[in-house]
């Protein structure tokens, strides 16, 4: 969804230029037709803000920490990066894995110091964070 937004904007931009235009012909006004696409268009990209910083209040890229001291994206460090999974180190040193659950939506995950992971937050695809209850996972990323 969020991949095809440029086409839509681009293409919506286009939609209110010629209904500007028209509305400005129509009413032998060129400068009210541009003012109104210019206006809708404005609109919908603070909407589009709007839903963006609600998802991320709603669905934080990456959640508190387990000793709770890091709550932001900058408290955290990429350290790695593999396939479909993220290496992170937040700002205690603890080291989580950021790993996307097959569609169903992500896992936060501590990585110990054997190379096992323990599961610590989870999320579904449109959910909050919530704690993931199961039990330490050998070997996941070895
Ligand atoms: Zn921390």
């Amino acid at each position: 969804m969020v991949g095809l937004f440029p086409v839509f904007i681009i293409s919506l931009l286009f939609i209110l230029l010629g209904l500007g235009h028209w509305i400005g012909r129509k009413y032998e006004h060129p400068w009210l037709g541009m003012a109104i696409g210019i206006g809708i268009f404005m609109l919908t990209a603070l909407c589009y803000i709007g839903v963006i910083l609600l998802h991320l209040w709603w669905q934080p890229n990456l959640p508190i920490c387990h000793l709770g001291k890091c709550k932001k994206y900058k408290d955290y460090e990429l350290i790695k990066l593999t396939d479909g999974s993220w290496v992170y180190r937040c700002c205690c040193g603890t080291y989580y894995i950021l790993k996307e659950a097959e569609g169903k939506g992500r896992l936060f995950m501590v990585y110990l110091e054997d190379g096992n992971t323990k599961p610590y937050l989870k999320h579904t695809r449109f959910g909050r964070w919530k704690s993931d209850n199961r039990r330490v996972v050998e070997g996941e990323l070895s």
